[in-house]
This record gives structure tokens, C-alpha cells and sequence, in this order.
């Protein structure tokens, strides 16, 4: 059996790869899998912005509905607002049409649980079984499903203003630049700023799906743009966002890039001084977010790389926030995924209420210095990064393996991962002193290379 789902469900680029038969196929499967659990299932299904979204959701819903599934169509909505339309709704399923933050022509189908979180490992496993096997349910002409459509958006747009403090935003009134690289987040954040009190300049925001200006990716290199226009500006803050908008990255009034780390650190903080629980990240993501829980007295709870893993622990501790390194941010209470409308809209409400600038909320986390690295290598990247550890445990150093080698010292920590879908190794360092953080880059590079004598590395 060929595995087809990703870390969050399926991407490939039209139509070689994801196309109409395709979607037609994946709903088929999903909605047999479905059936066999309900007799009248519920699905809500949405999509971002791209030229082939339409087509592909159509297909889509077709699919589902000869299996005798209802949809409900939201249409285009970012990821976590489909999400958060699954819970409301009240739905057995969903499923997003995006490919994130993956260039124009690709698109992708993420499959969601009837409360709006990502698929579980164990029901993608079941509907890819469905799919290769290719027995489908198929519906009688009096049991097919129905489709209804709805729009979530003013359902949202209350749910926020009841979560944050909107007289404070309005009565700051702060400028706020957004880039939403043309993607799904376009039609909703510069309106849902505006609405809370802000001054809002919105970059990339006509929906064609072309992403002509900028790849949807908000990386720091595909910023360089946006960074010029934020200069120029100086706004109080900047943000902008993937193709789906469940991530956002933020700007300083200088059009300087802020690390995902950095900006999540500030989110827990704001949110844990209304309302303190356990926080949820990864082992890749910095020591802050532990410091900023110190001062709550609360737990950090460490998993391995990804949303879904970060929201099923949520859900499991009752935890009141969860993130990751990349910006991505989960606030279980709206919407079980990565929400990066709502991460901006909290860090608007935390610059807003404290009277300082983003620039200064920032200068005041605790100060940790970091390298972001990779490295290219040909093999088996998994246990390369297993004879790391093993040279490194036999070195009398401690290793922790929740998710690739991750190495603590007293003052740092080096995680060496390997990436699940590149041929790279990722390694992050971080220390409290300043020069460590590259000290202790260059020792697992070192030590990596020391550990796998046979295989070709590209540093
Ligand atoms: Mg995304």
C-alpha cells in the first residue's frame, strides 16, 4: 500500500498528480470510511484560493455526497476557520482544498475529525486503505446527501470579539500592515482588523490564486518585498501569512522579521496572564516559551514536530495554548489547528492593551540566541540521526530522542532532525549565552559527520 498522506494530508501538483478524478476518489474513500460510523453523516468542506480549488472541491463534494454524506460548502475560508466551523457546526468530518503554503500549482486535500482537528494517523490509515482498495460506498438515488452552503464568517468574527479585549484595540486604534500573499486569509483579516479598531493596509489581498507577487510561503526571503513597503510605512505591526492563513509571521515597524518562536512566546504570555493552563510545543521550539510558563507557574508539555501532535496533547491536558516554532499557533478553546487570524488579532490585543510597541513587548521575553540551520545529506537520514545519538549518548552527554537527537546542555540545547519530506537534517541550536548557540551548531555538525563516516554530507 503506497502512502499518500503527508503530515497534513495530501499535496501534489495539478493534475499530474492531485486532480478531479483524484478528489472524486480521496471523497469516495472518506465518505465510505465515514459511513461505516453513521448512518447520515455531516461534512463541512472549504477551500483556499487557488485556480484549481473550485474545480477540485466540486469533485470533491460529488464524492461525498454519491456516498451518502451531507456537506456543508463553506467555501473559501482559511484552514482554521473551516476548522473552527466543524465544531460549530457540529459535523462528523471536514476537509480543506489547499496546498498551504506550496506554490500555485500545487493543491492538496487535508481531512479533518468531526471537531474541526486534523485526522488522526490511525483514520487517514483506514480511508487510504478505502482508497487503494477502490470499494466504494455508493448511495442509493434516494440516500444520496444534500448540500447546503454557509457562511461562517460574522459566526467567526463573534467568536473572536467575544475572546479579546475589543475596546482596548479600538481605542489604541494601531496601524496594522497585513500581507496575505492572495491566499484565503485575504477575506478575512484586514476585514476582522478593521471591525476590532485597527488602521489596516492590506498587501497581496485580491484572491485570482495566481500568488503572482510573492510565493505563498512567508518565509524571510520571500518577505523582502513586503519588508521594503513595511519600512517605508512603519506601522505599529506587520503580519503575513501561507496560503491558508494557519500561519502568520510578524514584522517590527522597521520591516525587521520576528522569529515564529519569539512572536508564540509573546501569544503565551498575554494569554496565560487572563488564564493560566498547561502550554503545549515541540522539541524544536525555543526555551522562552518554558520561561514565560515559569513565570505562570504552569507546565510545557514537548512533542514531536507538528500541529496535530501539539493540538492532540492540547485536548488531552487541557492545555490553553500550544505552538511551534514556525509561528504557527493553536488556541484549543476557538479552533483545533493552527489559527493565524487569531495569533494575530491576540498579539494586536497585547500590543494594544499594554501601551508599548511591538518592538518593546518583544525586548522584554527572555533572551535566548538561536541558529536555524540545515544541512543537505543522500541516504537514510533516520538513523543517521540515530548513530548521532548513540556516539553522543556513549559520550556521556544526555539525548533526547522525543522527536530526532535533540542534545541538552546547561545553558542550550542542538536538535539534529531529519526533515520528512526533503533530503536535509535540520539542526537548531540555542543558548542563553551569546556564541554558544554557534558553538554548539558546529559541534553536532561535527559530531554528526563523525557518527556517519560513510555518508555524503553537504553542509
Ligand atoms: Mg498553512
Amino acid at each position: 500500500m503506497g502512502k499518500i498522506f503527508g503530515t497534513f494530508g495530501v499535496r501534489g501538483v495539478y493534475p499530474d498528480f492531485l486532480n478531479e478524478d483524484f478528489a472524486l476518489k480521496m471523497a469516495r474513500a472518506f465518505g465510505t470510511f465515514l459511513k461505516g460510523l453513521k448512518e447520515n453523516p455531516k461534512v463541512v468542506v472549504g477551500r483556499d484560493t487557488r485556480r484549481t480549488g473550485e474545480s477540485i472541491k466540486e469533485s470533491f463534494v460529488s464524492g461525498l455526497i454519491s456516498s451518502g454524506v451531507d456537506v456543508v460548502d463553506v467555501g473559501i475560508l482559511p484552514t482554521p476557520l473551516v476548522q473552527y466551523s466543524a465544531r460549530i457546526l457540529k459535523v462528523d468530518g471536514g476537509a480543506v482544498i489547499t496546498a498551504s503554503h506550496n506554490p500555485p500549482e500545487y493543491n492538496g486535500i487535508k481531512l479533518l475529525e468531526g471537531n474541526g482537528m486534523g485526522l488522526s494517523r490511525k483514520k487517514e490509515a483506514a480511508v487510504e486503505e478505502i482508497f487503494e482498495s477502490g470499494k466504494f460506498y455508493t448511495a442509493s438515488w434516494k440516500g444520496v446527501g444534500k448540500k447546503s452552503q454557509k457562511d461562517m464568517k460574522i459566526d467567526y468574527f463573534m467568536s473572536v470579539m467575544e475572546r479579546v479585549d475589543a475596546n482596548a484595540i479600538a481605542s489604541r486604534n494601531p496601524f496594522v500592515v497585513t500581507d496575505e500573499a492572495g491566499g484565503a486569509g485575504a477575506l478575512i483579516l484586514p476585514e476582522l482588523l478593521e471591525t476590532l479598531g485597527c488602521r489596516v493596509l492590506s498587501l497581496n489581498s485580491h484572491t485570482s490564486g495566481f500568488f503572482s507577487a510573492r510565493n505563498p510561503e512567508p518565509s524571510e526571503s520571500n518577505l523582502k518585498d513586503t519588508e521594503k513597503i513595511v519600512k517605508a510605512l512603519s506601522p505599529d505591526i506587520a503580519v503575513a501569512q501561507d496560503g491558508d492563513a494557519d500561519r502568520a509571521v510578524f514584522m517590527t515597524s522597521d520591516g525587521k522579521f520576528v522569529q515564529g518562536d519569539k512572536t508564540f512566546a509573546l501569544v503565551e504570555k498575554f494569554v496565560l496572564s487572563e488564564r493560566k493552563g498547561p502550554v503545549v510545543t515541540t522539541v524544536a521550539t525555543s526555551n522562552i516559551i518554558d520561561e514565560v510558563a515559569k513565570e505562570f507557574k504552569v507546565e510545557v508539555y514537548r512533542t514531536k514536530v507538528g500541529d496535530l501532535v501539539v493540538t492532540g496533547k492540547l485536548l488531552e491536558l487541557g492545555g490553553v495554548i500550544g505552538g511551534e516554532e514556525n509561528g504557527g499557533v493553536i488556541f484549543p478553546d476557538l479552533a483545533l489547528g493552527r489559527d493565524g487570524i487569531f495569533s494575530t488579532v491576540k498579539i494586536v490585543e497585547a500590543i494594544s492593551k499594554s501601551r508599548k510597541t511591538f518592538e518593546e513587548l518583544l525586548s522584554e521575553l527572555p533572551k535566548f540566541y538561536q541558529i536555524k540551520d540545515k544541512i543537505r545529506v543522500r541516504g537514510d537520514r533516520k538513523s543517521a540521526v540515530l548513530k548521532f545519538a548513540k556516539l553522543l549518548k556513549s559520550e556521556g552527554f544526555t539525548v533526547d530522542l522525543t522527536d530526532g537527537a535533540k542534545v541538552i546542555f546547561d545553558d542550550g540545547w542542538v536538535l539534529v532532525r531529519a526533515s520528512g519530506t526533503e533530503p536535509i537534517i535540520r539542526i537548531f541550536s540555542e543558548s542563553r549565552i551569546e556564541g554558544k548557540e554557534k558553538e554548539y551548531h558546529d559541534f553536532a555538525i561535527s559530531k554528526f559527520i563523525e557518527a556517519n563516516k560513510d555518508l555524503e554530507v553537504e553542509i
